[in-house]
This record gives C-alpha cells, sequence and structure tokens, in this order.
C-alpha cells in the first residue's frame, strides 16, 4: 500500500502546496483543515490521492476522532506533518493570556498533541516520518512575535527530544524552519515592507511554498536524518 502521510492545516499556504506535491509522487494524502472548507473541498477535488479531514488541531478531541478515523481506514499513517499554524503581531506588554493561549495551543499543542495520537501506532510498526514545520523566529526571536516564537522554538526542541526518543523506534523527527514564504500569513505586508524585508534577504527574494514542499518530500525519502532543524530562508538567518 502506498506511504499514508497526515498533514495539519492542508487546506491552505504551506501545507496545501506539500499535500499537491506528495499526491502527485503518488502517496496516500490527508490533508486536515478546519476553517477553510471550501478551498479544502477544492483540493479533494482536483487532485487524486487527498482526503480531506476536519478537525480544529487544538482540540485534543478533534484530534483523536481524525487519528482513529484515519488508521480505521488506512490501518496506519507514515508520515506525519504538523503543519497548522497561526500568527499574530503585538507589542509584548499588550499581549493578553487570551492571546498566550492561543498562539500556544494553535502553534504547539496542536503539534504535541497530533504526535501523540499518531506516534503510538509508529512506534507499534517500528517505523515513521514526523515532520514539524516551525519558523526562522523560532532560532532567532522576533520583535513583537514573542509567543509565536516561543511556540516555534517549542516545536523545535519537541524535535530535538523526540528524535533521541523515537530513534531506536525508527521514527525519524525533523523540523523546517522557514523564512518568509509568499502565503496568506503574510498579507498584512504591503508591497514596500515586503521589498524592505527582500533586500535582507541574500538571495533578495521571497520564498515560494514549493521551497518547503521540496524539503519535505526530500525529508521522507530520506533515512538517516533526524533531530535536525532545517532552515529554508534564502540567507536571511545564517547559524
Ligand atoms: P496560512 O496560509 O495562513 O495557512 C495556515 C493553515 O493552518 C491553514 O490551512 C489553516 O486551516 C491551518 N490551521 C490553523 N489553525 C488550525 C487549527 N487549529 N486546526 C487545523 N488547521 C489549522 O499559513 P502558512 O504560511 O501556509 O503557514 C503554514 C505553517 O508554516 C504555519 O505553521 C506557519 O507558522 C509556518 N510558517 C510560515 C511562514 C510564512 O512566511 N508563510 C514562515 C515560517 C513558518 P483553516 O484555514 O482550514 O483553518
Amino acid at each position: 500500500m502506498n506511504k499514508v502521510v497526515l498533514i495539519t492545516g492542508g487546506s491552505r499556504g504551506i501545507g496545501r502546496e506539500i499535500a499537491i506535491t506528495l499526491a502527485q509522487k503518488g502517496y496516500q494524502v490527508i490533508a486536515n483543515y478546519n476553517k477553510s472548507e471550501e478551498q479544502a473541498k477544492k483540493l479533494k477535488q482536483e487532485n487524486t490521492n487527498i482526503e480531506i479531514f476536519k478537525a480544529d488541531v487544538s482540540k485534543r478531541e478533534e484530534v483523536h476522532k481524525m487519528v482513529e478515523e484515519i488508521i480505521r481506514r488506512y490501518h496506519k499513517i507514515d508520515v506525519l506533518i504538523n503543519n497548522a499554524g497561526i500568527s499574530e503581531s503585538k507589542i509584548f506588554t499588550d499581549v493578553t493570556d487570551e492571546d498566550w493561549n492561543k498562539i500556544i495551543n494553535n502553534d504547539l499543542y496542536s503539534a504535541f498533541c497530533t504526535t501523540q495520537e499518531v506516534i503510538t501506532s509508529m512506534i507499534n510498526r517500528k517505523e515513521g516520518c514526523i515532520i514539524n514545520i516551525s519558523s526562522i523566529w523560532g532560532l532567532v526571536g522576533s520583535s513583537c512575535e514573542t509567543i509565536y516564537s516561543i511556540a516555534k522554538a517549542g516545536i523545535d526542541a519537541m524535535t530535538k527530544s523526540l528524535a533521541k526518543e523515537m530513534g531506536p523506534s525508527n521514527i525519524r523527527v525533523n523540523s523546517i524552519a522557514p523564512g518568509i514564504i509568499d502565503t496568506d500569513m503574510n498579507k498584512c505586508y504591503n508591497q514596500r515592507e515586503i521589498e524592505d524585508i527582500k533586500e535582507k534577504i541574500p538571495l533578495e527574494k521571497i520564498g515560494k511554498t514549493s521551497d518547503i514542499a521540496k524539503c519535505v518530500n526530500w525529508l521522507i525519502e530520506d533515512e538517516y536524518t533526524t533531530g535536525q532543524v532545517i532552515s529554508i530562508n534564502g540567507g536571511w538567518v545564517i547559524l
């Protein structure tokens, strides 16, 4: 049977591109979505090998139901891509507990919870690949995005810890930390701001969703990379 891939937040942006790329390679893709039902339905209609599943991945019960149903239908999940996320810009002194809970739940708890629900079946099969989409801001911090940066740094810490714990079960865990990628997430920037950002990037351009999807494809096919944070950022952040 083809490899079964679950992508959280597959309805738009980076997740959607990953879903299409992997479906075209012959993987059976399950693209999770929450609010963007129309885009998700279109994704399914336009692509063979893509199923869609509605679940708010910041909620344990919804994730549990989704994973249970996928295992019932496909008997396994070979690859989990924790991609769902939100971002919000606010000065630190304005951030409320509500903001904290929203961002931590959507960006960090979602990845923890989905991984926990999926990983037992991977351990039992002694095989699995987990890819977490973090961010350069988790590596170097971002002014006015402290909570988002904390969440993404947490994702990378989870990647490294799980890679160590799950290596003996033949489960590889890696992060991809994008720089700026052309999606709805960056709609908040006007053209001048985008040009200013480009000036700071050695490759002088904004990334494409396909830049991330190509790396995901490589990480799935690879057999010896684990615990790594691969930053795809045009040279914006070089550590
Ligand atoms: P996007 O275009 O805004 O898409 C976000 C996706 O996440 C949507 O499919 C959305 O689904 C989903 N999502 C959010 N909360 C969810 C929840 N609770 N349950 C299920 N799905 C949820 O953003 P993007 O740029 O593709 O971002 C994808 C990932 O890359 C995020 O983790 C983001 O932090 C990371 N990233 C992006 C950039 C960038 O420059 N674009 C840079 C670094 C990191 P619905 O619309 O269906 O709710």
